[in-house]
C-alpha cells in the first residue's frame, strides 16, 4: 500500500496541483490538515483534496478559516488571510472545514496522523525536545504530523535517536530522498508543506509512505511560483504572503 502524505497546502492550487501530477499513483492520499489559510485559492483547494484525500486531519487554520475557533495567537498577517479565507469559502466548504476531525487518526496499523503533536493538536514539533516524549507515548511506531511546515523530523530504536532532515542537493528541479523504517523502529515524520514551506526550500514538499517496503520517501517538487504569487497579490492579500513564497520562509 503507497500513500501519498500531505500537510499545510495552505490554499495554494498551483503547487498542489504540482504534486498530485509529480506523485504517479497511490493508493491512499493522507491529508495532515491547514488546508486553507494564506494562499488565494481556498476552495479549489478544497474541492480537489475532499475529491482524492482518503483520510483527514484538522489543522488550526481548518478551524480558524471555518470560525470554530477565533484568530487569537495568529499574527496580523494569518489573522487577515484568515478572515478572508471565511469570506470567501462556499457555504458547503465551511460546513466541511468545520466537520473535519481532530487528530491523531489512525491510519494502518503501524501509522497515524496527526497535524501538530500526536499528544495535542496544536503543539509543534520542532526540536528532539519535543519529540521526546510523543515517540515514547504515540500508539503506533510512525506518526505523520505537520503544523511547522518542516520537512523531515525525528526517528527512535530503543536508546538510539535521529533528527531526520532530508538531504538534496538541487534548489530548483525535482527531488526525492529515502528514508528507510524498519519495524520496530519509531518515526515522527512531517511531509514538508505542499503551500507555505518554511525550511529555506521553495519547493512543494510531500511524501510517499510505503508499508510494503516499509519506506519513506520525501519529495520537493518545482511549480509555477509566479502563478501562486500572483493569485496572493489579485485577491489583495498581504504582500508578505506572496514574497515568503519564493524564500520558503
Ligand atoms: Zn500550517
Amino acid at each position: 500500500m503507497r500513500a501519498l502524505v500531505l500537510s499545510d497546502i495552505h490554499g495554494n492550487l498551483h503547487a498542489l496541483e504540482a504534486v498530485l501530477e509529480a506523485a504517479g499513483e497511490f493508493d491512499q492520499l493522507w491529508n495532515l490538515g491547514d488546508v486553507v489559510g494564506y494562499g488565494a485559492n481556498p476552495n479549489e483547494v478544497l474541492d480537489r483534496v475532499r475529491a482524492v484525500a482518503t483520510l483527514h486531519v484538522r489543522g488550526n487554520h481548518d478551524r480558524v478559516c471555518s470560525g470554530l475557533t477565533s484568530t487569537h495567537g495568529f499574527n496580523p498577517v494569518a489573522a487577515e488571510a484568515a478572515s478572508w479565507t471565511q469570506r470567501k469559502l462556499t457555504v458547503a466548504n465551511l460546513e466541511w472545514l468545520r466537520e473535519m476531525p481532530k487528530g491523531p487518526i489512525r491510519a494502518t496499523p503501524r501509522a497515524q496522523c496527526a497535524h501538530g503533536s500526536p499528544l495535542h493538536e496544536d503543539h509543534y514539533i520542532v526540536s528532539m525536545r519535543d519529540a521526546w516524549t510523543p515517540l515514547q507515548r504515540m500508539e503506533s511506531e510512525i506518526t505523520f504530523f505537520g503544523h511547522t511546515h518542516v520537512q523531515g523530523g525525528f526517528s527512535q530504536h530503543q536508546q538510539d535517536w535521529e533528527e531526520v532532515r532530508p538531504q538534496y542537493r538541487e534548489t530548483d528541479t525535482a527531488e526525492a530522498w529515502v528514508l528507510d523504517v524498519p519495524l520496530g523502529t519509531r518515526h515522527l515524520l512531517n511531509p514538508g508543506s505542499v503551500g507555505q514551506p518554511r525550511d529555506g526550500d521553495w519547493r512543494a514538499g510531500y511524501a510517499m509512505y510505503d508499508d510494503d517496503l516499509a519506506r519513506v520517501t520525501f519529495y520537493r517538487i518545482p511549480y509555477d511560483l509566479a502563478a501562486a504569487q500572483g493569485a496572493i497579490r489579485a485577491a489583495h492579500l498581504p504582500d508578505r504572503l506572496a514574497s515568503r513564497l519564493a524564500a520558503g520562509r
